[in-house]
């Protein structure tokens, strides 16, 4: 019977991307720039360590926080080190990213109370925040500013029932990273207006063009009020091992230690051990991570510059260039007719396609010389 499933399940459905994928899966020789994950392989000093912590019979549950040794590494390791948390009571070790930012909208929002999402947005974003009973209010952002958030456009949407913005830079899909000045912007109105701010971190090392990652929560005013998103899947290609974090001050995080007690429990505890050595480990394969990215980056962004009826913005960070092809009709209607020429793109909103170049340099070459040869037969 239909109402087994209760209403906010019902409205729930697979995204895009996945339709695609379905799609792609039943072609032939279909090169796919369409995955949301690294596609290097996970450092080999991290997978040293998981198994030496098999081996040595950590195999249960960790407290629901996770692994003291993990958010101690955290606290000291990783980019929040100057904003300074305390590992026992300000960090939590989640099920990835995702299992923070599910927790973290779980005990923040009551029925109806509004998250503002800049968007484009990560597609998981409106959901989760509807699945938790809250209402998704996507802000606009426009290719011709970058997508960078404008503060004023965001202020405009604001009501009473806001009670937090979720940002994301460097930004998945966009590319997007958000300058200081936008930063502080956001960071007045949160305070103006006594917001939470959510702020999805998970791409900080993957960072292009000297530009530089900064944390909402290091600017003034801003701790107290500032839950901080992060794992181990971009940086350190650990997406299996599903490890994430938030870190932010007590009252904001000690709420989700019950909320985790009650769904997760704790996250894998041998993969905490990986996430260890990945901290405390020379940190040399990020750089040449990024690197073998940024050749990609230029090259895409060559080809694409050469290409009839595309226009683009040149992506800061993360590993995705979103386009608008509108002489193809809508993004689903040139997603199809690129997919025909074989290659995979996802339609992302009513107006762009999300190029991911998570894909060997030579097989994006391969979808490009597809791509071009398609559009000049169009246009
Ligand atoms: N945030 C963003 C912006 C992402 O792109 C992703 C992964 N696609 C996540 C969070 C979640 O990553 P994970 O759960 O693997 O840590």
């Amino acid at each position: 019977p239909m109402d087994w499933i209760n209403e906010k399940a019902k409205t729930l459905r697979q995204g895009a991307i996945r339709a695609m994928f379905d799609k792609a899966s039943t072609m032939d020789n279909v090169i796919s720039m369409g995955i949301g994950e690294p596609d290097m392989a996970t450092p080999e000093l991290v997978c040293r360590a998981g198994n030496e912590a098999l081996e040595k019979g950590i195999t249960h549950y960790t407290p629901n926080a996770g692994t003291p040794a993990l958010r101690r590494a955290i606290a000291e390791k990783s980019n929040l080190k100057g904003v300074g948390y305390d590992p026992t009571t300000e960090i939590i070790i989640t099920n990835g990213g995702m299992g923070a930012l599910s927790l973290l909208f779980l005990v923040l929002l009551n029925p109806g109370d509004e998250a503002l999402i800049p968007a484009p947005a990560f597609l998981s974003y409106g959901s989760c925040v509807h699945m938790a009973s809250g209402v998704p209010v996507f802000v606009p952002t426009e290719q011709a500013k970058g997508f960078q958030p404008e503060p004023d456009v965001l202020e405009r949407h604001i009501t009473p029932k806001t009670k937090l913005i979720l940002i994301n830079s460097p930004q998945n899909p966009t590319g997007t990273v958000y300058p200081r000045e936008t930063l502080q912007g956001i960071a007045d109105l949160a305070i103006r207006h006594d917001l939470i701010v959510v702020s999805d971190e998970i791409n900080e090392k993957i960072i292009f063009d000297g530009e530089e990652h900064i944390s909402i929560a290091s600017l003034p005013g801003m701790r107290e009020r500032t839950v901080v998103l992060n794992g181990f899947s971009k940086a350190y290609a650990m997406t299996g091992s599903r490890i994430g974090y938030a870190a932010g001050p007590e009252r904001l995080i000690a709420p989700i230690y019950c909320a985790h007690q009650y769904s997760a429990m704790c996250p894998c505890t041998y993969a905490q051990w990986g996430a260890v050595a990945a901290l405390r480990g020379p940190q040399g394969h990020i750089a040449d991570m990024v690197k073998e990215l940024d050749r990609r980056r230029l090259m895409l962004l060559d080809r694409l510059a050469a290409m009839p009826g595309v226009s683009f913005v040149r992506p800061k960070g993360a590993f995705y260039i979103m386009v608008s092809i509108p002489g193809l009709g809508t993004p689903m209607q040139a997603a199809e007719f690129l997919l025909d020429a074989g290659l995979a793109i996802v339609p992302w909103d009513e107006e762009h396609l999300r190029i991911s170049y998570a894909n060997s340099y030579e097989n994006l070459s391969i979808a490009m010389d597809r791509m071009e040869k398609a559009l000049r037969g169009r246009f």
